[in-house]
């Protein structure tokens, strides 16, 4: 079998796909699952209850509400906070959509900002740059799972008087300076979608304050006093107040299962993905037409993902080539992101110019993000590696 694949300088191509970042979910969460169906509440109730606590007391934060998505969560975030119309709020170019719809969806304005070149996270001096007296929220997101500079981002928080929003889909678990992302008062929002280093299908968590997050928490079910589980519950009343026009964003029990059980494995996940990333750097050092991600010192990252980024002077092909290639040889990639400022809906509605956000531009045509998660062993991280040194070996310029 297999004769077919091309065999080059001793390089022999994978057999088998491998897929950017499939879950890995386990016997564990399927009982955990079962156990929900067969008992009789379905929706949010006693599990959604049990994981938020033991989720508060992983990232050690004053309160921990389960929702939905992490969307949700941002979206929770600046409602609670007032934020709206005649507004802005200042985020990065370099995140996924949701980071910046949710300030739309709230009609406030979003100003982009800039990145840091090493770690593509907001560069703390562009965003002081861009504060104006209608700047009410900055939304800092830890790229990658490396967490953005919130000393610099806290301070100028305080004393211009912003809200800090952390979006932390990529950060669990992550470290800033000996404390951990999410044990702060500020609001952070965390994701579980399918792909993120832990999952419940969807879903997402917000922390912070506790009345914050209680008020928060009121938004996430229609704005109702008291949620249905109290309701439905042997002594519950069925009378309810509505005291705001909230939302349809809570997690299920079924949701729950899952988190509860991928919580505690998380450790484990994250011992694997460090494995990879440190084969992944040994790899690649030492390759002039390669530069592996940065971590900056006090900074324990997530690891969510592996950015490598191609020297593309030293190459014969460009980053789309590169995936494709990588893509022959049986690997899945992917890129995170196409700066917000480039897709058409924003484009259009602010004008932006190539070139107005030159870092966070010049890395997207060089990066790629490279498979990491806890279902891969070391013998497929190593094909990774020797898949991507083979395509260097063959479009070295
Ligand atoms: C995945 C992701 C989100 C959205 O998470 P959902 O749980 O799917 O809503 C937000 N921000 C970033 C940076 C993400 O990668």
């Amino acid at each position: 079998m297999n004769t077919a694949l091309p065999v080059r300088d001793g390089y022999r191509r994978r057999h088998e796909f491998l897929g950017f970042s499939p879950p890995l979910l386990g016997e564990e969460e399927c009982l955990e699952m079962l156990d929900t169906l067969r008992s009789d509440w379905i929706s949010t109730g006693p599990k959604t209850r049990l994981f938020e606590a033991e989720f508060a007391r992983y990232v050690d934060a004053p309160r921990a509400l389960a929702l939905n998505s992490c969307t949700a969560g941002l979206h929770l975030a600046l409602v609670t906070a007032g934020i709206g119309a005649g507004d802005e709020v200042i985020t990065t170019t370099m995140t996924f959509a949701a980071s910046v719809n949710v300030i739309e969806h709230v009609r406030a304005r979003p100003v982009l900002a800039d990145v840091e070149d090493d770690t593509l996270n907001l560069d703390p001096r562009l965003v002081e740059a861009a504060v104006s007296p209608r700047t009410r929220a900055l939304v800092a997101v830890h790229y990658g799972g490396h967490p953005a500079e919130l000393g610099a981002l806290e301070a100028l928080a305080e004393q211009r008087r912003l809200l800090l929003i952390e979006d932390a889909a990529h950060a669990l678990p992550a470290w800033y300076d000996g404390r951990m992302i999410g044990g702060s008062a500020n609001p952070v929002a965390f994701s579980f979608y399918a792909t993120k280093n832990m999952t419940t299908g969807e879903g997402g968590m917000l922390t912070g304050a506790a009345d914050f997050v209680e008020e928060a928490r009121v938004l996430s079910l229609h704005g109702m006093s008291r949620a249905a589980w109290g309701r439905y519950a042997k002594g519950g009343s069925w009378r309810y107040d509505v005291a705001a026009p909230g939302f349809k964003y809570n997690m299920t029990d079924i949701q729950a299962s899952l988190g509860i059980q991928q919580l505690r494995k998380l450790e484990s996940f994250q011992v694997r993905r460090r494995e990879i990333v440190g084969l992944y750097d040994d790899a690649f050092r030492t390759e002039s037409a390669l530069e592996t991600p940065v971590c900056r010192p006090g900074i324990e990252p997530a690891w969510h993902l592996y950015v490598l980024r191609l020297n593309l002077d030293a190459l014969r092909i460009d980053r789309d080539r590169f995936i494709e290639e990588l893509a022959d040889r049986n690997i899945g990639t992917s890129v995170h992101f196409i700066p917000i400022h480039m897709h058409s809906y924003y484009r259009q509605k602010y004008g932006y110019q190539p070139g107005d956000f030159p870092v966070a531009e010049r890395a997207f045509e060089r990066i790629v993000s490279l498979p990491v998660y806890p279902r891969m062993g070391l013998a497929d991280a190593e094909d990774v590696a020797l898949a991507v040194l083979d395509v260097v070996r063959e479009y070295r310029r």
